[in-house]
């Protein structure tokens, strides 16, 4: 067992329509070793699906239906919003976790849009789709670059930062902004180090967190 679910009833906050949707009750912890970007390993990348629920009726895209929004029913039609925000080709999973993204910015939830950028990037690694996985980084760094004060002393984002630059093809901001920088924590610093040699090398790869010299993750 990687992860156990269960059905259940929730009202869409936009709509008011109740559907059914499948939770995630309980997880084993993760065995194997994470990507920099903590992308979990399989089989509990697997749950990323239930990390997002799609409304039947409007369309409203959230973690559950019940999260309150700003976003009016007719967002919920727009071009931006039914066209994933320009971000074309991808599946349906991605898809509701780009709306989510979206739906997270019209909230002013900026560190909830970033991670959902994020999750989208990770399903569409796994699909292969590679353009729109980079699409989906560079929307996040969008969201860094034009909401500083969000994530202002997070050096967890800043961190993310690097590999979201690096992983869209980036390198030379990777290197100018994180060359020599120190972070409050030895792993976080190394991580960084590496990030820069990757980016140097022109590496827009995934790499896992043990191949980080000095790092011995389980
Ligand atoms: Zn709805």
């Amino acid at each position: 067992m990687a992860f156990k679910t269960e059905n259940k009833t929730f009202v869409c906050s936009v709509c008011g329509t109740a559907s059914e949707h499948t939770i995630i009750t309980e997880t084993d912890p993760p065995q194997g070793v994470p990507d920099i970007d903590l992308r979990p390993d399989e089989p509990h990348r697997r749950y990323m699906n239930y990390w997002v629920m799609k409304c039947p009726e409007c369309g409203y895209c959230n973690a559950t239906l019940d999260v309150p929004s700003d976003v009016e029913r007719g967002y919920l039609s727009s071009e931006e919003y039914t066209g994933f925000g320009g971000i074309t080709g991808v599946g349906e999973k991605a898809g509701e976790m780009i709306k989510k993204a979206l739906v997270c910015v019209k909230n002013h939830s900026y560190q909830e849009a970033v991670q959902s950028y994020l999750y989208a990037a990770w399903m569409l690694d796994d699909e292969e789709l590679d353009e729109q996985a980079k699409a989906c980084r560079k929307a996040a760094v969008a969201i860094l670059d034009g909401h500083p004060a969000a994530f202002k002393n997070n050096p967890n984002f800043r961190l993310l930062m690097a590999d979201l630059l690096r992983r869209s093809g980036d390198f030379d901001r990777v290197v100018r902004e994180f060359e020599g920088t120190a972070f409050t924590s030895q792993l976080m610093t190394a991580i960084a180090f590496f990030e820069v040699n990757l980016a140097s090398k022109g590496d827009s790869a995934a790499h896992r967190a043990d191949e980080v010299p000095g790092v011995t993750a389980k």
